[in-house]
């Protein structure tokens, strides 16, 4: 007995070493990424279930690496937000983004605002300074950006995040709270937080609408949300079925593979001068 217990702990330390190691391989790795030009955003549009339009899209961060090819930020990301490197990251984003709004407003391209992740990291009292820093240099109206925050942010919910939430509202961004459902705030505590936009997590779409408890959730999600007065956004939209579900309940927007993928910059551009609609 004593032997096998003694095993398998050698064997799970092991794990937990390959992991560790791993860990600092990606790290070190995404360091030399920042460095290097290997990341990218790539963009999802979203659209309107009313008008079929483009009316906004959100960043996506990909990491092209030279010998493992495109690494999914499922891999990366949880790496860099235990590192601490997501503050580097999350700033080349914010850059990025803002960089490519300016080019194509420059190219007359009637832009719809552009989403862009934040971690939770990113969210302290020197945000709402470097967002105005960021676009002041780009020459980006602060209407073309949304910042999505997720629900561990209202959690910690201090007065503080209220003051930096209504600072960044007052400069003009836009607020959309990702993942909706998944974490624990409920729909009351919302009221607190100057919130525009509600994402609805993917994995209460997915089993619409022949899941009754996702029905269910997804029907009191839109429900309060528009009691608050906010814009719904259903995400992972990618059948007919789930969008005409959507569409029934008042759902305002959807996000998903059923319209697109996300795609490089120059593809989304595409679609948006091609006018593409649902
Ligand atoms: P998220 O913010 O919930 O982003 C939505 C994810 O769902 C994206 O995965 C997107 O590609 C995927 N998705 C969209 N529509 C569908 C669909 O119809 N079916 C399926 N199966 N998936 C769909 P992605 O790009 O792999 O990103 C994963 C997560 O990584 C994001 O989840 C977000 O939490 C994080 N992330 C990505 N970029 C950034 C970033 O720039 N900063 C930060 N802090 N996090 C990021
Ligand atoms: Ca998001
Ligand atoms: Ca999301
Ligand atoms: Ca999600």
């Amino acid at each position: 007995k004593a032997v096998q217990a003694e095993s398998a702990f050698l064997f799970y330390s092991e794990e937990m070493n390959q992991r560790a190691k791993e860990h600092l391989r990606i790290e070190s790795e995404l360091r030399q990424a920042l460095q290097h030009d290997e990341l990218q955003l790539y963009y999802q549009p979203k659209v309107s279930l009313r008008s079929g339009r483009i009316v906004g899209a959100e960043a996506l961060l990909r990491w092209r690496h030279p010998v493992r090819g495109l690494v999914s930020p499922g891999v990366f990301i949880p790496v860099a937000e235990e590192t601490g490197l997501i503050l580097e990251l999350g700033n080349w984003v914010l850059e990025e983004a803002c960089r490519q709004v300016r080019a194509w407003k420059d190219a007359n391209l009637i832009m719809p605002p552009i989403a862009v992740n934040l971690s939770a990291r990113q969210f302290d009292r020197q945000l709402p300074a470097r967002m105005a820093d960021v676009l002041q240099r780009h020459q980006v109206h602060p209407e073309q950006i949304m910042l999505e925050i997720t629900e561990s942010l209202l959690v910690r919910g201090t007065e503080n995040v209220v003051a930096i939430m209504n600072e960044l509202v007052a400069m003009g961004l836009a607020l959309a709270l990702d993942d909706f459902g998944t974490g624990y705030s409920s729909l009351a505590y919302l009221k607190k937080f100057p919130i525009s936009t509600l994402k609805i997590d993917r994995s209460f779409v997915i089993g619409l609408p022949y899941e009754e408890n996702d029905c269910a959730i997804a029907r009191a999600i839109v429900t309060m949300a528009q009691q608050l007065r906010q814009e719904i956004v259903a995400e992972g939209v990618e059948t007919a079925e789930q969008m005409s579900f959507l569409r029934e309940l008042g759902c305002d927007q959807l996000q998903g593979y059923l319209f697109s993928q996300p795609v490089p910059a120059d593809d989304f551009e595409r679609m948006l001068r091609e006018g593409k609609r649902l």
